[in-house]
């Protein structure tokens, strides 16, 4: 290091303890960057680079920003996943010679920012401590800015990681070599950026001390490790109290719905597909709470549905009671709206960084909790009896606050104003000799003026030169010679003093000092004072934020007319949807209007349902209802339908749609493949399993095979309730093969003017009716084809009314499918069902004027390519090709 100057050797030997994260070294006014890091954050934070001669040839690479501005330096480069080291100057650069000692006072990390503006009200922002120990992964789950702390474990598998680490989406991760990589490899790569740290310490022996109510003995070693090498991780890093982190919320895995990362996306759970906006997700359609911490909350009951009957059932009727009284329940509502985010508070107060007004914001708070408690009992419920009769309205913390907290404090805590008088007799004493001090330069000024005759003569005052005489240039020929010591001259003035002011100013601006010296001791006693009854504040939260959800759900439920669910167990198993509907397409669909549809499976009437139809009939949307009902009922929400009695399922799985994993650069049919294999491995009869268009990335006699298999494998060896999606109609014979597969189709209804989708399950396949027209195509006998359609007709629920198809002009592709099916060789049925939709679009008579070309140009024409996904892009133009 020899030759650098001292200073920029006390930077490297701080930066040597800093290696992985930026230093922010603080200089004067400025926080420095150097070497690599300035490279980094100059690009980063699209600030100027410059250099600086460190003492040897060459100079170094420079940046810097404002210290006053760095908070929103340090957040835009701890977003991008940097970290951060503030280091400090910790010794009075005035009392010092040589170069000032410098510290690095704390870390900024992606996972332990605390900042709420950064991490939103609404959401959690997850840092996780990880250990791999025989076969097992230890996973500790941490909300700094809320003290939260959630503690699991589980056989080794990128599917239970994933669907771990789906709940809390960590920002930062920091664990042995071998459970980051783990992690690493199995997040999906849509996921956010995961700041990551490498940990190997194995010593366990900090928890007793950090979580003393905790029996550590009792734990697996690999969540120990999980929670200690997080805990050691936030103290090198925050370097201050973690007094907020006291309790453990350890957990099974088994004991919630198990939902793997695809699942959760394609039901649009708590983000939509396409940007991931809580907006249109369910959990932006649920969200009626009132308070942030009940926002988050609900996040979680919708990540995590409950495996236990009797836990939902609590959940439900605490919702029933809710729901039915909506008095009540508005007055509920506007007492929460009150309640601040507690956790948030709590976390603020035991870091060290609230200040009198989130004090007075946790009083404000506190003072709520009775009345809500006596709305709560006054519902006649037990689990919201029981829920209120558990708060503890933490009284002596909001009088402790009330009796010495101002009413309307400054946000700084170090310039008074914040303790009411009559809370301390030694402060009032300075308070009073200050006003006194202030009176006594009142009577200095009139004495003044007197003296000198001088009526504008005053005294003013500010922080640089302290209390001062201002005289105007005009009348300055009046002040008698002597007494006068001049300070500051202005455009129009001077400013004197005085020995006898500077002599007043030294007891006013001392007594002002004490003051608030007194002020702040007093605030700091207090505020550690709330951050000893930390489980308390806590505790409370979690009551409040568990109530705010259950009044979310309730208001949801009565705006959107939802049911309470009911349950099947028996042997069989049921699954019974009356009026089921989408709860999402439902609140946005554009007209208004949503058809409801039923739904049955069950052991005698099938629990497999194979559902055909063409393309925007609406068999995903339905698909899709079953299973949002199914997790609804187990989160311990109404259901959309007008009745429903469900199966309590072990897991949801769903493969659906396939146009966002082309974004994400793998093969569709590779991803759906993946999916099918994790659903034979994780499936048990209980589950639920939702298909979408199985097989279709690949050929159609593959696909075909490989969905039959499928399918079959689901009904012999799996056995449970099942919706599955084909365009293959050729796989409706199933059902006289499969004694518990039933075929399913959206109705549709075609005219002269064109498709009419009805959005109506009916039983059957969809392939009855074009299975006619395919006869026909084929050249069967006139009385054959009539006769067929008007026996189709005649059923009242024939899905597609295809009288008209018979009199519409054959085009030219049709001609083809009429040679191909002539000559014997059978055509697929996906260019028959292309057919069929094609007819719908092109107006019959210019259809059979122009030529295929022409019509695919025309449509090409009208294509309204920014709705389509990449999948319909693709879909599109393949089917185009094909119409060549
Ligand atoms: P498919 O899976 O058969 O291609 P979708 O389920 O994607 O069809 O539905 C296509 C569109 O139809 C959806 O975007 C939705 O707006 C509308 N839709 C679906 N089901 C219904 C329904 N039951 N009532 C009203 N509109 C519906």
């Amino acid at each position: 290091m020899a030759g650098y100057t001292p200073m920029m050797e006390q930077y490297l030997s701080v930066k040597a303890t800093a290696k992985d994260a930026l230093l922010f070294f603080r200089l004067g006014d400025f926080y420095e960057m150097f070497f690599e890091d300035a490279i980094t954050a100059s690009r980063e934070l699209e600030i100027t680079l410059t250099g600086r001669g460190a003492g040897m040839e060459e100079r170094v690479p420079m940046c810097g920003v404002p210290h006053h501005s760095a908070e929103g330096y340090i957040a835009r480069l701890v977003e991008k996943g940097y970290k951060v080291a503030v280091c400090e100057q910790v010794e009075d650069p005035a009392s010092t010679k040589g170069v000032v000692r410098r510290e690095i006072v704390r870390i900024v990390t992606p996972g332990t920012v605390m900042d709420a503006k950064l991490v939103g009200d609404a959401s959690n922002n997850f840092i996780v401590g990880t250990a791999s120990q025989g076969g097992r992964i230890g996973i500790a789950a941490c909300d700094l800015t809320t003290g939260e702390l959630y503690l699991t474990s589980f056989g080794q598998s990128s599917e239970a990681i994933n669907n771990v680490l789906n709940v809390y989406r960590p920002s930062e991760a920091v664990g042995d070599e071998a459970a980051i990589a783990a992690i690493r490899e199995t997040l999906h790569p849509a996921g956010r950026v995961l700041s990551t740290t490498v940990r190997e310490d194995a010593g366990t022996d900090k928890l007793a001390e950090q979580f003393p109510e905790e029996r550590w003995d009792a734990h697996e070693s690999v969540r120990q490790l999980a929670v200690s090498r997080l805990v050691s991780y936030l103290e090198e890093t925050q370097k201050r109290s973690l007094a907020h982190l006291r309790t453990v919320k350890a957990y099974d895995t088994e004991a919630y719905m198990s939902l793997d990362a695809f699942t959760r996306r394609n039901l649009e759970l708590t983000e939509t597909i396409r940007d991931r906006s809580r907006k249109g997700s369910l959990l932006g359609l649920l969200d009626r709470t009132r308070t942030a911490m009940g926002a988050r909350l609900l996040k979680r009951w919708i990540d995590q549905p409950l495996l236990s009957r009797e836990e939902t059932e609590r959940r439900l009727d605490a919702v029933e009671a809710l729901n039915k009284d909506w008095i009540k329940r508005k007055e509920l509502r506007d007492e929460l709206g009150e309640v601040y985010d507690l956790e948030r508070l709590a976390g603020r107060i035991a870091y060290g960084t609230a200040n009198a007004r989130d004090l007075n914001a946790l009083k404000n708070s506190l003072r709520r909790i009775p009345a809500v408690q006596e709305l709560c009992e006054s519902l006649g419920a037990f689990p919201l009896d029981s829920l209120a009769q558990g708060m503890d309205a933490c009284e002596d913390i909001a009088d402790a606050i009330e009796a010495a907290i101002a009413e309307e404090p400054p946000t700084t805590i170090k310039d008074g104003g914040i303790i009411r008088s009559g809370y301390s007799e030694k402060l009032d004493e300075l308070r009073e000799a200050s006003q006194n001090g202030k009176q006594w330069i009142a009577e200095l000024e009139r004495r003044e003026r007197e003296a000198t005759g001088i009526k504008s003569l005053k005294i003013g005052f500010n922080k640089v030169f302290g209390y001062y005489l201002e005289v105007t240039r005009a009348n300055l020929a009046s002040l008698p010679e002597g007494r006068y010591e001049r300070k500051q001259t202005l455009a129009n003035a001077e400013r004197f003093v005085t020995p006898e002011l500077k002599e007043k100013e030294a007891l006013i601006l001392e007594a002002e000092d004490r003051m608030f010296d007194l002020e702040y001791e007093t605030f700091i006693a207090l505020r550690d004072q709330i951050a000893g009854q930390m489980s308390r504040l806590q505790r409370l939260a979690e009551s409040v934020a568990a109530l705010d959800v259950l009044q979310s759900f309730a208001e949801a439920s009565a705006e959107r007319r939802y049911t309470r669910p009911g349950w099947t167990d028996g042997a069989g198993y049921d699954l019974l949807i009356e009026e089921g509907r989408h709860p999402v397409v439902e609140s946005v669909n554009e007209n208004g209007v949503f058809i409801a549809n039923e739904t049955s499976l069950t052991e005698d009437g099938g629990s497999i349902l194979l559902i055909t139809g063409p393309n925007m009939a609406g068999k995903s949307t339905y698909m899709r209802q079953v299973a949002m009902i199914c997790l609804m009922a187990q989160i311990g929400c109404f259901v959309p339908a007008r009745r429903a009695v469900l199966p309590f399922v072990d897991r949801i799985f769903t493969r659906i749609g396939a146009a966002d994993d082309l974004v994400g650069g793998q093969s569709t049919f590779m991803v759906e493949m993946k999916d099918i294999q994790i659903m034979t491995e994780q499936a048990t009869s209980r589950s639920l399993i939702i298909i979408d268009e199985l097989g279709r990335g690949t050929s159609t006699d593959e696909g075909m095979a490989i969905a039959q298999a499928v399918i079959e494998y689901v009904h012999h060896h799996i056995g449970c309730k099942a919706l599955v999606s084909t365009h293959f109609h050729e796989l409706a014979h199933l059902e006289s093969s499969l004694s518990g597969l039933r075929n399913g189709c959206m109705a549709v209804r075609e005219s002269a003017d064109g498709v009419t989708f009805l959005r109506k399950l009916v039983p059957g396949a969809a392939d009855s009716s074009y299975g006619i027209y395919c006869a026909e195509l084929a050249g069967l006998p006139e009385t054959i084809v009539s006769r067929a359609y008007s026996l189709l007709n005649d059923r009242d629920t024939a899905p597609v009314a295809v009288a008209q198809m018979k009199s519409e002009p054959i085009s030219p592709q049709a001609q083809t499918v009429r040679e191909t099916a002539a000559t014997g060789v059978e055509s697929s049925p996906q260019s028959i069902m292309q057919l069929s939709l094609f007819a719908e679009e092109a107006p019959p008579a210019k259809a059979a004027k122009s030529t295929s070309a022409d019509k695919v140009l025309d449509k090409l024409r009208k294509l309204d390519v920014m709705r389509m996904t990449p999948m319909q892009a693709l879909e599109w133009l393949n089917d185009a090709r094909n119409q060549l």
